[in-house]
Order: structure tokens, then sequence, then C-alpha cells
């Protein structure tokens, strides 16, 4: 299991202490490590695909969309200068 994988398992048994939200198509969760204030998350719950063009389309627009609100709100949140996404 590999170590999002696990974080999601943590987070469906209810025992991750960083877990913010659930989307349709994944989880928000606050970054271990602040070290960039901010740093946050957004897990994908289909971890079966490792790049955004193996995503069935209708998902992947899904994906990006939620993930363009969470980072908005972490924007918001933590009054950020930039967003920066990996
Ligand atoms: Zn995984």
């Amino acid at each position: 299991m590999c170590l999002i994988c696990d974080r999601i398992k943590m987070i469906e048994e209810g025992t991750n202490p960083y877990f913010v939200k659930e989307l349709k198509t994944g989880y928000v969760v606050i970054g271990d490590n602040q070290h960039f204030y901010g740093y946050t998350l957004f897990l994908y719950k289909n971890h079966k695909y490792t790049e955004l063009f193996q995503m069935p389309k209708e998902e992947r627009e899904i994906f990006l969309d939620e993930m363009t609100k969470v980072a908005e709100t972490v924007y918001n949140a933590f009054n950020a200068e930039k967003i920066n996404y990996e």
C-alpha cells in the first residue's frame, strides 16, 4: 500500500488527525509538515491513476474543479500570496 492509500485508509477509519473534508473525488488534509504555512493536500480517492491523462474525462473534470475549490479555500484561509500545485 502506498503512503497516500495508507493516509486515505486512516481517514476512512477515522484515525487521520490531519483530515479536513471529504469531497466527491478526494479528501482534503492539512500537510503533516507546515514548513510552508498552509501546505494542504487533496488526496484523490481512486488512487489507481497516477497521471491526470489516465483519468476518465468526466471524473478528471470533477477532480480538477474540486482541486480548484480547495486551492481557493486555502488561499483565503491562509491569506496566501500564491498557490503552488504539485
Ligand atoms: Zn496509492
